[in-house]
C-alpha cells in the first residue's frame, strides 16, 4: 500500500484545532479509499517554542521535513510576538528555501453558503488565484537606519526577476488551460510602477504566445477589486504579484462567504522540495480554545494535497464530503452564522466520507 509521510505543523492559535481536524478527515479519506495511507509526523514549531528557545524551529528543521511527501500547516502568529518575526521565522522560512513559488488559492461559493454579494449564488464565482510566492514585494530586500531620529529612513524594495516572473506566468497559463474556460487575467499596476510591473506585463505577453488556446487579459489591481465585486462571472484564473494576490485573495475569500473556508497550496511545481498546504486564515485569537474554528479551509487544503500527491479520486471524494456538510446549515460554525463546533463538522465530514458510494 502506498504510504505518504506528511509533516504536520499546527503552529499557533487555532492552528492546532484545525490541523487535528484535518488529520482526522484525511485519515478517514485514506481509509475509505483503501489504496493508500497517511503517516503524520508532528512538529511543535511555533511561537511557544520561540518564546522558550528563541527559535521557531530547530536549526536542522528543514532537513527534518525535506524528505516528506507534503507539509500540512496551521497558522503562524501570536499576540505577544511581532507578526513580521513570526512570518519570517516560520512560514517564509519554509516557503522560500523550499522554493514554493506558486501559491494557489481556489475560491468558490460552496453549497449552503451565502455570499455577501447580492444575487451571486454559485456558478458566477469560480476562481483560482495564483500568487507569486517567492519574490516581488515580499523579497525581504530593504533596511532601516537612524532609528528613532528625525532622519529615520526605511525601505522595502520589491524585486522581480525574469526567471521568477516567467515561471509564475507559465504556471498560471498552464493552470488556466487545464480549466474549462481557459481564461486568465493578469493583474498589474504598470501605470504607476513603471519598472518591474512593466517587465511583468511584457513577460506575460511573451508567455501568452506559448498558450494560444488561452484567452487572457490585463487588469490594474485597483480596478480588479471592482471587477471581482461587480462582475465576478467575467473572471476564472487570476495571476498576481505576492502583495497584490495576498490582498485580492482575502477579498475573494470574503466574497465566497468566510475566511474560515478558504484553502491554499504553496507548490514547488518541480517537486524538488515538499509542497505545503494550509488554510488561508490566521491564528484567530478571538476564538482560540472555544472549539468553534471552522475546519473547512483545512479540509479543502487537504483536497489540494491529495490532488498534488496524485490521488484525484480521493480528492474528489473529500470535496464531495465537504460540500455535503456545507449544504446542511445546521453544520455551519459561527463564522458562517451557525452554531456548530469544529468537532461536529469534522465528524459530519468523516460520516459523509464513510457513506459516499460513488
Ligand atoms: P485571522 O485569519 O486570524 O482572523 C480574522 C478573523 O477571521 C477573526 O475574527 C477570526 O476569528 C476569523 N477566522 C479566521 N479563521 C477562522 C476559522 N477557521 N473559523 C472561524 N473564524 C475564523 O487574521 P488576523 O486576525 O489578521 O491575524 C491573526 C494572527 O494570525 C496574526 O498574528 C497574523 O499574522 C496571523 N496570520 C497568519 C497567517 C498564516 O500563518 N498563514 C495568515 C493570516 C494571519
Ligand atoms: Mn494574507
Amino acid at each position: 500500500m502506498r504510504s505518504y509521510r506528511i509533516a504536520a505543523i499546527p503552529g499557533d492559535g487555532i492552528g492546532s484545532e484545525v490541523i487535528a481536524a484535518g488529520i482526522e478527515a484525511l485519515t478517514a479519506c485514506a481509509g475509505r479509499d483503501g489504496g493508500f495511507e497517511f503517516v503524520f509526523d508532528h512538529f511543535d514549531w511555533g511561537s511557544e517554542r520561540y518564546k522558550k528557545t528563541g527559535a521557531f524551529m530547530p536549526e536542522d528543521g528543514r532537513d527534518q521535513i525535506k524528505g516528506h511527501d507534503a507539509i500540512l500547516f496551521g497558522s503562524a502568529g501570536a499576540p505577544d510576538v511581532p507578526d513580521h518575526i513570526t512570518l519570517w521565522g516560520l512560514r517564509l522560512a519554509i516557503c522560500q528555501p523550499f522554493d514554493q513559488y506558486a501559491n494557489v488559492r481556489p475560491t468558490r461559493i460552496l453549497p449552503g453558503i451565502v455570499s455577501p454579494l447580492r444575487h451571486v449564488t454559485g456558478p458566477e464565482l469560480d476562481w483560482v488565484i495564483v500568487r507569486e510566492n517567492s519574490e516581488g514585494e515580499y523579497a525581504g530586500v530593504g533596511g532601516r537606519v537612524h532609528r528613532g531620529l528625525p532622519e529615520e529612513c526605511a525601505t522595502d524594495v520589491s524585486m522581480f526577476t525574469r526567471t521568477g516572473v516567467a515561471r509564475i506566468m507559465r504556471f498560471a497559463f498552464a493552470l488556466a488551460r487545464s480549466r474549462p474556460r481557459k481564461l486568465l487575467t493578469v493583474v498589474t499596476k504598470s501605470n504607476a510602477q513603471r519598472h518591474a510591473m512593466v517587465m511583468w506585463d511584457e513577460i506575460a505577453a511573451e508567455i501568452a504566445a506559448e498558450f494560444p488556446d488561452v484567452t487572457w487579459d490585463k487588469m490594474l489591481v485597483d480596478a480588479m477589486t471592482m471587477r471581482m465585486t461587480l462582475k465576478p462571472a467575467t473572471l476564472d484564473t487570476i495571476v498576481a504579484t505576492n502583495l497584490h494576490a495576498d490582498i485580492l485573495s482575502d477579498l475573494a475569500a470574503a466574497l465566497a462567504g468566510s475566511l474560515g473556508i478558504a484553502p491554499t497550496a504553496n507548490l514547488n511545481p518541480e517537486r524538488k522540495f515538499p509542497s505545503m498546504f494550509e488554510p488561508i486564515h490566521g491564528s484567530a485569537f478571538d476564538i482560540i480554545g472555544k472549539g468553534i474554528a471552522n475546519p473547512i479551509g483545512t479540509f479543502w487544503s487537504g483536497v489540494m494535497m491529495l490532488e498534488h500527491l496524485g490521488q484525484p479520486a480521493a480528492a474528489r471524494r473529500l470535496m464531495r464530503a465537504i460540500e455535503r456538510v456545507t449544504a446542511d446549515r445546521s453544520l455551519h460554525t459561527p463564522d458562517l452564522g451557525g452554531r456548530a463546533t469544529t468537532a461536529q463538522v469534522t465528524k459530519a465530514v468523516c460520516d459523509a466520507l464513510a457513506g459516499d458510494n460513488e
